[in-house]
């Protein structure tokens, strides 16, 4: 069979050929160290016990398909939730939930984009949402976000790239794979471009919880309350539950005119019948009980300190510099390419992970331009952490001592 051509120019390196790689190694009894996925379960970072108990309770009553967009008691908990946090406006019926943030990011283009429509989305990023607007016929088009201003986006460059064709802005915050949290003065600037060419902003707000010393999380939705803004969140971070698929979307803005798009969406939420239930159960559990990820982010929490040490040992490493990440749980760090000429940033992955059996994400695999980052996953133990980067350091003094000696031609 021949896969549809609308998978032309689809890319999720995240999971291409160095996965595969790596997935041989291990069938051949390699054990590796794995720096490179999001995923907290192979870290020993659970799920909050309360919250499994609870879904084990509910899972007899929740064989049955659900309301499309979600059960009512987790979307007055989503409701509530967001009301504490100063968004008054935020309904019931404003909330859709779906299996992950990733079906609703689909989900929700699907049912805006048209051919040729472009959405700006942050350089780098979250792949999926390069993905998933190319996947729609729409054009991905790339802000860049400042490594020399804490990561935080390029406003001239965001409003340089807005055409009469733009639809939308991606805002990932806090960001993967930077770490990057955005003040409020960004925010508003978004809100004023989005109101100056009638924009619609989606905001990724997946890792609100999680953030370090005193960054705050402020939301989209709370400093443009007259733009029409898509706030996604779910339960795979911060409750350390990304195997069960709960996430949500939240629509705000003025009601009139997201009135069409909301019966679109609620069309394609009947079309896959519902989210996976049981875990719809969890949603309101965890946003209103005992927050425990409070206690993994705080000084001397394993977050925390994950973050920390990943950061002090990778930036002692010479010519590796890095913004040290405000949120979520990433570091994103730089080579400079005076002491590491890469040409290609999958290259070196890939023989980062046959020479030395660790595994990290190369940089362009996040839409950044140039290839000189890689993205380093703070979720294994300290241990594995001291373990990864001493790997790391030997690999790239190898490099550097490859790089500044003549190599035999032929
Ligand atoms: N958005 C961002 C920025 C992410 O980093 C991820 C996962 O890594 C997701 C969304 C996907 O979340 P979910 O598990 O809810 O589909």
């Amino acid at each position: 069979m021949q896969h549809s051509s609308k998978l032309q120019n689809v890319r999720y390196e995240l999971r291409g050929p160095i996965l595969q790689a790596a997935k041989t190694m291990e069938a051949e009894g390699h054990r590796l160290l794995k720096m490179n996925l999001g995923d907290t379960a192979p870290f020993g970072l659970e799920a909050p016990e309360s919250v499994v108990v609870d879904m084990i309770h509910h899972l007899r009553g929740a064989q049955g398909y659900s309301d499309s967009k979600g059960i009512f008691t987790a979307r007055t908990a989503i409701s509530q939730y967001y009301q504490t946090k100063g968004l008054m406006t935020i309904g019931v019926e404003d909330i859709f939930l779906g299996n992950g943030v990733s079906e609703l990011i689909s989900m929700t283009l699907q049912a805006f984009m048209e051919n040729d429509d472009e959405v700006l989305i942050p350089a780098p990023d979250y792949p999926l949402w390069t993905a998933a607007v190319t996947l729609t016929g729409g054009k991905p088009v790339h802000y860049l976000c400042d490594e020399s201003q804490q990561w935080w986006p390029d406003m001239a460059d965001v409003e340089a790239k807005i055409t009469e064709r733009t639809r939308a802005i991606v805002i990932i915050n806090p960001n993967n794979p930077t770490g990057a949290v955005y003040p409020r003065h960004i925010l508003e600037q978004f809100a004023e471009l989005a109101r100056r060419h009638d924009l619609v902003l989606f905001s990724d707000e997946i890792y609100e919880k999680i953030r370090y010393e005193d960054a705050v999380h402020i939301h989209t939705a709370a400093v443009a309350d007259d733009v029409c803004v898509l706030t996604f969140s779910g339960l795979s971070k911060a409750y350390r539950m990304p195997g069960y698929r709960a996430g949500w979307v939240a629509i705000t803005g003025p009601r009139v005119a997201t009135a069409e798009y909301r019966e679109a969406l609620e069309l394609l939420a009947s079309l896959r019948l519902c989210a996976n239930v049981p875990a719809q159960h969890a949603i309101q559990t965890c946003l209103g009980g005992y927050q425990s990820i409070e206690e993994l982010i705080r000084p001397g929490g394993r977050l925390r300190e994950q973050r920390d040490l990943a950061w002090r040992l990778l930036t002692a490493i010479p010519g590796v510099s890095c913004v040290p990440a405000a949120g979520a749980m990433y570091l994103f760090p730089r080579l400079d390419p005076e002491i590491y000429p890469i040409e290609s940033d999958e290259q070196f992955v890939m023989d980062l992970l046959q020479e030395q059996k660790i595994l990290v994400s190369h940089g362009t695999a996040f839409n950044w331009p140039v290839p000189d980052h890689f993205r380093f996953v703070i979720l294994p133990a300290v241990e594995d952490i001291e373990e990864a980067v001493r790997r790391i350091a030997s690999f790239l003094a190898a490099y550097r001592h490859r790089a500044v000696t003549p190599q035999p031609i032929g």
